[in-house]
């Protein structure tokens, strides 16, 4: 269980929780992903245009980041049913913005067609690129 630390966001105006992902423990290998990153639990609307001040990177890379690391989300992951691009499975995606979606199975990024419903709710379709 990651430390849980508190910083202010000036994206969002307000205090924000995040962790530091873990440190790989063999070094030497100089460019491994995921170790000692920022992963901010508080990721979702207001993350909207403009680069994460977490980061320093568009906001979608820290939703991936955070779909990801299996951290808990301060607020429930919008979750859609639609089949994936890269693994087939009919399965759940996490909603990270109206486009697009993360796949519970294969951990892939898939751009989805969204239909926010009244209850704030959503159907989705995975769309294949143009
Ligand atoms: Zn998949």
């Amino acid at each position: 269980m990651n430390k849980h630390n508190m910083t202010y966001c000036t994206q969002c105006e307000k205090d924000v929780r995040f962790v530091i992902t873990p440190a790989h423990e063999h070094h030497g290998h100089a460019n491994l992903p995921d170790g000692n990153q920022v992963v901010c639990l508080d990721f979702g609307r207001g993350c909207d245009g403009g680069l994460c001040p977490l980061s320093g990177l568009p906001p979608m890379v820290m939703g991936v980041r955070l779909a990801r690391s299996g951290e808990d989300k301060a607020e429930p992951w919008n979750l859609v049913h639609a089949v994936c691009e890269e693994c087939s499975f009919p399965t759940e995606f996490k909603v990270l913005d109206d486009q697009t979606g993360l796949c519970s199975v294969c951990g892939s990024v898939n751009r989805l067609a969204l239909l926010k419903l009244d209850d704030g709710s959503y159907v989705a379709a995975t769309r294949k690129e143009p």
